[in-house]
């Protein structure tokens, strides 16, 4: 008998885990009052203006929609100080993640990041059959030399994500400046900035996207800040040379419509998003009290979740989920010891630490 050339790289891939959608946990354990804190999404939704957005677009689904992204690449350009041709689209940040694998990454050769990093990297890399290394991590964030130090003839691309997920750290403009300046120019640097929006610190990268070097993208998304997490819409910026090649492995209408035109709405809706970076400051500033109250140990954190110290992560996400509170357990990334926790509203947060106390 033939057998159709299954993949071995694939086939060996531990799926990526997401947080538990709401409607599963109320299917599995019949309940129905329950909070999602495990996706790092925005507790606030969407902006209003995006949600009128949509249901306009709504009637004209039956459409394709712009190819290339045309008023949202304009719209972001001006907003960045960049020029259209610097950004590229896609399906979420995830799908700017498989462009770069898929365009720089030869069969058996390196894929360099942290410990404990984005878990999509490690996958991806596998999928295209590479090979993943993993710098041990400094204080539960990324060991920038360490990274310098690991770099190969094989190593083709280095994943940092800035601030990480699921550490909640981040690494110094200065830092950063300085490690570019050292890879080697035939290795790609993607500087993974999800959190981007969330980050007080004032050493943090700000308007700074390296389109001097030919070796850098920086990518961003709107699933987080601007919550369209439903939508699936990130993007990289890039010198016009990267963006061109990815614009030859994107598909012709990658982003749909309705993403395009609630990210237009979104971003001219600063005051969404200042409210949710303030609800976002008060939510940490709360548990942090409450933690530091109770004696329990936390990373502090530039995003929107935090890490939580716990014995054993994957009992006291069961035991929260029986609760109604969906958080995230981090075993699979090797942390067992921390549930990690997205900050919500003023009533969600209460709820989870009142729940925590009692599972604990
Ligand atoms: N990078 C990091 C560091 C993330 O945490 C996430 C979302 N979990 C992504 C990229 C992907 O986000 P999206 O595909 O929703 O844009």
């Amino acid at each position: 008998m033939t057998a159709l050339a299954y993949k071995k790289s694939i086939q060996n891939v531990t799926p990526y885990a997401p947080g538990k959608p709401i409607d599963e946990v109320k299917r599995e354990l019949g309940l129905s009052d329950i909070v999602k804190m495990a996706s790092n999404e925005n507790a606030l939704g969407p902006s209003p203006k995006a949600i009128e957005a949509m249901k306009d677009g709504a009637a004209n689904m039956h459409l394709y929609p712009e190819g290339g992204c045309f008023y949202l690449k304009e719209k972001l350009s001006a907003r960045l100080g960049v020029t259209p041709e610097n950004l590229v689209f896609g399906t979420g940040s995830n799908e700017i993640i498989e462009f770069i694998v898929k365009g720089f990454l030869g069969t058996g050769k390196e894929v360099i990041s942290s410990q404990y990093a984005f878990a999509v990297y490690p996958i991806l890399t596998q999928v295209y059959g590479g090979r993943y290394t993993e710098v041990p991590a400094r204080e539960y964030s990324f060991d920038l030399e360490g990274i310098l130090r690991a770099i190969s003839p094989d190593t083709q691309i280095v994943f940092i994500a800035n601030p990480n997920n699921p550490t909640g750290t981040m690494v110094s403009r200065a830092a950063l400046d300085r490690f570019i300046e050292q890879v080697p120019e035939d290795v790609l640097v993607c500087i993974d900035e999800a959190y981007f929006e969330f980050v007080a610190d004032a050493a943090y990268t700000k308007k700074h996207y390296y389109l001097d070097r030919p070796n850098v993208i920086t990518l961003r998304t709107f699933s987080k800040i601007y919550g369209l997490a439903g939508l699936r819409l990130g993007y990289g910026i890039a010198n016009e040379r990267i963006v061109d090649y990815f614009n030859r492995i994107r598909q012709p209408f990658n982003v749909n419509a309705m993403a395009q035109a609630a990210a237009c709405a979104a971003l001219d809706d600063t005051g969404h998003v200042e409210k949710t970076c303030a609800m976002v400051e008060q939510g940490k500033r709360y548990l942090y009290t409450e933690l530091e109250k109770k004696n329990i140990a936390y990373i502090p954190s530039c995003t929107n979740f935090i890490l939580i110290s716990v014995d054993d992560s994957q009992r006291v996400f069961e035991a929260l989920l029986r609760r109604g509170v969906i958080v995230r357990g981090l075993k699979g990334y090797g942390l067992n010891e921390f549930i990690r926790v997205t900050i919500g509203t003023e009533a969600e947060n209460k709820r989870f630490f009142d729940a925590l106390l009692a599972v604990r």
